[in-house]
């Protein structure tokens, strides 16, 4: 059974999804899988077993340093002899796993949407050309790393009753540390995080104004879904710029995906075009956005989003 390190991610002191969508994966290909936290809460999250979980490992520290993260996960891998390692494709995953891969003399493949066992070989498959092909790419040697995009893999390891197991505590030295984060401060952005949500509502250019957002924001609340937004309003001023999705914007995957007067450029397209299922709500039949939507409304969206709020409203009782 291979070894695979899982690099979880605490988000508000609770294991984010991502993190048991990979353990999910990983335990799926019969994985030996350990777990990894940093952060707040890395202990009260080590301690609740993912299930079937072999070790869960944390470092509790208020502090955030990709260069002590990256140092830490590479010495637990070489001591454990770990030849997988999975890391969420999220802000921090971004930070630390290039780092981990010089620090094993490995190579990283980023951003993967589905990971096979061919034949005794793990393979990757990732998005290319802003998401208009998609290749699949194996290691050759080292240490197999593997970033990974959020809500491509179904959770089917969960969180149960706490670990019999007690977790190991790692050490981190944060004064050898080149750099560090002198301050945080949070996005006034999105409620629900945009990568990690399973639901979002998009608004483009055709919304025509900064004043719809709040009104898509509602139905957003309403659905406990994300709201996003395409570069032409983000350019226009109508929305901040943490809510884009698109090439220079969020990669986002979530289950549904609802754009709203959204043509569907290519660069949109590169951002979401992995959503399960696409929704869109656009007046010109010609729009490309309707060539990878998965059921297209033809009509005037501020004809459709008002009823379907009362909708969704009546359905919630
Ligand atoms: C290098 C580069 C990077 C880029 N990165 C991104 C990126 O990250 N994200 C991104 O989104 N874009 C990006 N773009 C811009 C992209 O090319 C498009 O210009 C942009 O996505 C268009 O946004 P939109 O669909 O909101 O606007 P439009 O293309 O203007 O489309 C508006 C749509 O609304 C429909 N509409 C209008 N009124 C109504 C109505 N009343 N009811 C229903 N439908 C209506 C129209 O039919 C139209 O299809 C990038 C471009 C470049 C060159």
């Amino acid at each position: 059974m291979s070894k695979a390190l899982v690099v979880g991610e605490i988000k508000n002191e609770q294991i984010s999804k991502v993190t048991l969508e990979m353990a999910s994966r990983a335990k799926e290909l019969k994985m030996d899988v350990s777990v990894i936290f940093f952060g707040a809460g890395a202990e009260n999250a080590a301690k609740s077993n993912l299930s079937g979980v072999a070790r869960s490992l944390f470092h509790e520290s208020s502090d955030y340093n990709g260069e002590v993260i990256a140092e830490a996960v590479s010495k637990v891998v070489k001591s454990g002899n770990y030849e997988i390692i999975l890391i969420p494709h999220t802000w921090m995953g971004r930070d630390i796993s290039g780092r981990i891969g010089a620090l094993l003399d490995s190579s990283v493949i980023s951003d993967i949407v589905d990971l096979q066992n061919e034949g005794g070989k793990l393979i990757a498959r990732k998005p290319v050309y802003a998401g208009k092909a998609y290749v699949k790419l194996a290691h050759k040697s080292g240490v197999k790393i593997f970033s990974v995009r959020p809500n491509v893999f179904a959770v089917t390891q969960n969180k149960t009753e706490p670990s019999s197991e007690t977790p190991e505590k790692i050490e981190a030295d944060y004064s050898k540390a080149k750099a560090k984060r002198v301050e945080f401060k949070s996005s006034q952005g999105a409620k629900i995080g945009l990568t990690e949500a399973s639901i979002i509502i998009s608004g483009g250019r055709g919304v025509k104004g900064p004043e719809y957002f709040p009104v898509l924001q509602e139905l957003a609340d309403m659905l406990g879904a994300a709201l996003g937004a395409s570069r032409a309003t983000v350019d226009a001023g109508w929305i901040d710029h943490s809510h884009q999705v698109g090439q220079t914007g969020k990669t986002v995957s979530p289950i549904l995906y609802i754009a709203v007067g959204i043509s569907g450029a290519i660069q949109h397209l590169a951002g979401m075009g992995s959503s399960k299922y696409i929704v869109a709500i656009n007046k010109d039949p010609e729009a490309p956005i309707f060539k990878v939507s998965t059921y297209g409304i033809v009509d005037d969206l501020f004809n459709i989003v008002p009823p379907l709020k009362n909708e969704i409203k009546a359905l919630k009782g």
